[in-house]
């Protein structure tokens, strides 16, 4: 592919960035669909957000996504946030308009249930309590879909049961918190788990959790997805039980990004996991 000065540019702002796996998302489906553009890994430290934001109009990028640690702070340097976005407190998406405005959105949460849809769609959410490990900003998102699904019960466990008592707080609805230590009794009966903590990712401690209490029908879906195959998805795999793995959310939630950017709804595909999992 030859980049000209008229090439569509959209990139992914973190500090650090080198992890991200976005840059490899996109570049498959800008190279699946024939597409003229570019979606780059933008280092971009705490101190230098809002300059760098403001400088995408001026660098002629259509928009891009924030990670870690932006995604909240961005709220307020933005032209404008959407509902969503401003609910569940982060942006996660930024377009930049014809007249340079910035407007930021979160797809997190579109794509955490598309995942669950694809990836378990014998679920749903009549069939009884879930519950969900954690309560940062991945939980957030997860907690404001469940809500919009009109969920029965949500048995919320965090190990700062302040943080879960704020989300819950500033989420509403039929949200229950339960101290993390009784985190095995809270899968009693409950048919959806959630891991949105950080435990069980490549260099942080395990998971300690047996899923003992878990009926057969219970679907287990892990956020963390490096590995891919996390211990609690293993152990739930040899239970028997349905499982839905992190990548599939951060597939879908980078499509209408790259709609927004590129003008093409972009598929999620075996050939893009393959890809992705494969590129070194
Ligand atoms: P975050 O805001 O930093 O939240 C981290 C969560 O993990 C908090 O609830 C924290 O509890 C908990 N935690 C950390 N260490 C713990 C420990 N030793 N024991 C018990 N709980 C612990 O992070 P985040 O942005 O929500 O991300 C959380 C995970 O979701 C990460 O693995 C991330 O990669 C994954 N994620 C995946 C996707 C996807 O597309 N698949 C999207 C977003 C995030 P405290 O409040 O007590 O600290």
């Amino acid at each position: 592919m030859t980049l000209t000065s008229h090439t569509p540019l959209a990139g992914v702002m973190g500090w650090p960035i080198s992890h991200s796996l976005s840059p490899r998302v996109h570049s498959y489906w800008l190279k699946e669909n024939g597409l003229d553009g570019a979606y780059v890994p933008l280092p971009v430290s705490p101190d230098n957000l809002e300059h760098a934001l403001r400088a995408l109009p001026k660098l002629g990028f259509r928009g891009v996504n924030l990670t870690v640690p932006h995604k909240e702070r961005a709220l307020s340097f933005l032209d404008y946030v959407s509902d969503v976005a401003a609910r569940i407190g982060a942006v996660n998406t930024v377009f930049v308009s014809q007249d340079g405005a910035l407007s930021g959105t979160n797809t997190d949460a579109f794509g955490f249930l598309e995942n669950l849809r694809r990836n378990a769609p014998q679920w749903n959410e009549a069939r009884g309590p879930v519950v969900v490990l954690g309560a940062g900003g991945a939980a957030r998102a997860v907690v404001a879909a469940l809500l919009d699904l009109d969920v029965v019960e949500i048995r919320l466990l965090n190990r700062t049961k302040e943080k879960a008592d704020a989300l819950a707080e500033s989420l509403g609805g039929p949200i229950n918190i339960i101290d993390w230590s009784e985190r095995e009794d809270a899968l009693d009966g409950s048919t959806l788990l959630l891991n949105t903590t950080t435990l069980g990712m490549v260099g942080q401690p395990r998971l300690e959790l047996s899923l003992a209490a878990l009926t057969k029908m219970a679907v287990v879906y892990d956020l963390v997805y490096a590995p891919l195959e996390t211990e609690l998805l293993s152990t739930a795999r040899s239970l028997g039980l349905s499982t839905v793995d992190g990548l599939g959310m951060l597939f879908y939630q980078a499509a209408p990004g790259f709609e927004g950017w590129f003008g093409v709804q972009p598929v999620v595909t075996d050939g893009l996991r393959d890809s992705v999992l494969s590129t070194p």
